[in-house]
């Protein structure tokens, strides 16, 4: 299967294109199409099979419809007509709404502190992995796919500072990636707003599973809203991972490699 037929917006192919892909490999076949429209899946697949990319492309693609249809959302809201289509590829920093909206706003002869809400940036989506390393390839990876867009994720895991970290969350990001302990340590100190989260993915849930990390996901997930995709990877599929799947996932779509 050819990435283009696979519905991913330009600024994903143009990526795509990039890094010199052609063809989807097997999992990105079978789960770029059911993410794409929403549905949750569980997916049975190794490293190296190209799975971070079948859950990074489709993500990215309904973060940037979603923004899109908040920015047609307002603008109608403000009057003013709705942006060109092709932007929902390359989404503005929300400055530059906020900078349009200011013009709009003076132009309609209102002052600058108008009633319209500038929401700040909204983690839409969170990817909770098992290790640094493996927080660290899916950051770079979304990094690589997202180049064509102003996506900004921040990237979480313990054994280093919390600083940085904090200061990324402060500064807002579309996509949170993180260790589960680091996650819920910074959770608890008030840092991170789950609650518009409408995409949550697990990583290796059998190794997140073998790590002790199940008490921490069930605290974290309870912070994320009900209404959600949830897509969950796992090599193996043993009987504690498909329960907590039942428990996580709604009428799944699975996918093997
Ligand atoms: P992953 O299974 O996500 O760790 O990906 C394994 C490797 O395959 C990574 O180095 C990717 O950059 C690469 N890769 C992912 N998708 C494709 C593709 N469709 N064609 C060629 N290489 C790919």
């Amino acid at each position: 299967v050819k990435f283009d037929s696979l519905n991913l917006g330009p600024a994903l192919l143009r990526a795509i294109a990039d890094k010199g892909y052609e063809i989807a490999t097997p999992i990105q076949a079978d789960a770029i199409p059911p993410i794409l429209e929403g549905r949750d899946l569980i997916g049975c697949a190794q490293t190296g099979t190209g799975k971070t990319a079948a859950f990074a492309l489709p993500t990215i693609h309904r973060i940037l419809v979603a923004l899109q249809k908040e920015r047609d959302e307002a603008a109608k809201a403000n009057g003013q007509p709705t942006d060109q289509p092709e932007a929902a590829e390359a989404p503005a920093e929300p400055q530059d709404s906020r900078r349009q909206g200011n013009r709009a706003d003076r132009r309609a002869g209102r002052h600058q502190t108008s009633r319209r809400p500038q929401a700040r940036r909204k983690t839409r989506a969170l990817v909770l992995a098992p290790t640094r390393e493996l927080v660290s390839q899916i950051a770079a990876s979304f990094a690589v796919y997202g180049k064509h867009t102003a996506l900004r994720h921040a990237v979480i895991y313990g054994g280093v500072g919390q600083g940085p970290q904090v200061k990324a969350l402060q500064h807002g990001s579309d996509v949170i990636i993180a260790t589960p302990g680091r996650l819920l340590d910074l959770m608890n100190q008030g840092h991170v707003d789950l609650s518009k989260i409408e995409s949550l993915i697990l990583d290796e849930a059998d190794q997140m599973l073998d790590m002790g990390f199940i008490p921490d996901l069930k605290r974290i997930i309870s912070k994320v809203p009900k209404q959600r995709q949830t897509l969950m990877f796992s090599a193996t599929m043993p009987q504690a991972i498909r329960e907590l799947a039942h428990e996580w996932l709604e009428f799944p779509v699975s996918v093997q490699t």
